[in-house]
């Protein structure tokens, strides 16, 4: 059986230093906000580009809690792509502010620029980018039209660890970047975890604070804070796995040429760009017969997954929000396969689930 993801495996490489690391902390004591949180912390902003880094519990408080730091009116409106995850929709929500969704670009996946201004209003306060799959938004674009309109921009980076546009790291462009570290992520801890980076002082200032009770000085809450904070074990694994990044992600970009030089041009294949380093944290394909295809991978013994079955506005939870249709998103749920592509996956392994998905393909023609 080719799985989709295997987490022990992609651990094991990293086991003696990780107990080590467990050993250490143990016997320091100090499990809370402690030192390593600090070193990580200042080795993600300088591997991102930005003079901030503020580690927090996960991926959705990264996003949630810049938008509470720029206490916007309540009800304001944040721009959005209609095809993202729902923790980038669920961030907005429960900020108290209103998500307005914009279709993607049908060949890139991610919000589409040209579609943006159509949908800003009086109530427009930011637009959240998500650099879906690992692949970064075309952010020149983007960074011109939240210039002209005044817009904060939060780029949703929780896919695109060490993803460039124009030789930049995504998260070093907008106002806020936030990461999760979820553990399939291509940066992924051994549990949750999240971060934000940011250029500016005082908004570094307000986040540390607002994910620690409101508080810089002990007993004294400034804002109205929230308890999120990077636990300090997590961190400790992360910076061993952050020195390993760019060889991760070349893993997997070497993986992905092998899809795109091998897999029939019948099935519609991520775009390549000029402009983009891609880290492939997902390898989607699309195919009109998507449901049929995932069961033939499966018989023939290749686990593959679907990212993602549902566009939020079609989910019971968010659904009163959205009234509009949305159908580039919804033909990209109905069509996306997302197939094997970790870090522990082989070139053997990519050419078997590639002659699989020609083989399926030559049958659908007959
Ligand atoms: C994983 C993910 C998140 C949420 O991260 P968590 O750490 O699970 O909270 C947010 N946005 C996107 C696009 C994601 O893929």
């Amino acid at each position: 059986m080719i799985e989709y993801e295997k987490l022990s495996e992609a651990n094991k490489p990293f086991k003696k230093e990780f107990i080590e690391i467990f050993d250490k902390f143990l016997d320091k004591g100090l499990y809370i906000l402690g030192e390593q949180v600090a070193r990580f912390e200042g080795e993600f902003a300088n591997y991102i580009g930005v003079k901030h880094c503020i580690g927090v519990a996960n991926g959705l408080d990264a996003l949630t809690l810049p938008l509470l730091a720029w206490d916007f009116e309540a009800g304001s409106e944040v721009i959005v792509p209609s095809n993202t995850y729902i923790a980038t929709i669920l961030a907005i929500i429960q900020a108290g502010l209103t998500p307005i969704l914009v279709e993607p670009d049908i060949q890139t996946y991610n919000i589409d620029p040209s579609k943006i201004e159509e949908k800003i209003s009086k109530k427009t306060k930011a637009i959240c980018v998500v650099h879906l799959y690992g692949k970064a938004c075309h952010m020149e674009k983007i960074m011109q039209i939240a210039t002209r309109h005044q817009l904060k921009v939060l780029e949703d980076c929780a896919q695109s660890h060490g993803a460039k546009y124009q030789q930049k790291k995504t998260g070093s462009f907008g106002n806020a970047g936030a990461f999760s570290f979820y553990p399939t992520k291509n940066l992924g801890s051994l549990g949750d975890a999240g971060a934000i980076v940011c250029e500016d002082d005082e908004l570094a200032y307000q986040l540390r604070s607002l994910r620690n009770y409101g508080s810089s000085v002990r007993y004294k809450n400034e804002y109205l804070g929230v308890n999120s904070r990077l636990d300090e074990i997590q961190a400790a694994f992360l910076r061993v796995k952050l020195k390993q990044l760019d060889l991760l992600n070349q893993h997997k970009r070497n993986l992905a040429s092998l899809y795109l030089k091998e897999i029939d041009d019948q099935f519609i294949k991520p775009v390549v760009e000029k402009e983009c380093f891609d880290v492939y944290h997902i390898f989607n394909i699309r195919h009109n017969r998507r449901d049929s295809l995932k069961e033939f991978l499966l018989q023939n013994g290749v686990k593959s997954d679907i990212h993602y079955p549902t566009p939020p506005h079609k989910q019971k939870a968010t659904l009163s929000y959205f009234s509009e249709d949305f159908p580039i998103s919804e033909e990209i749920h109905k069509t996306t396969l997302s197939l094997p592509i970790s870090i522990v996956h082989t070139p053997e392994e990519i050419q078997r689930v590639s002659e699989l998905l020609n083989e399926f393909g030559k049958k659908q023609k007959h």
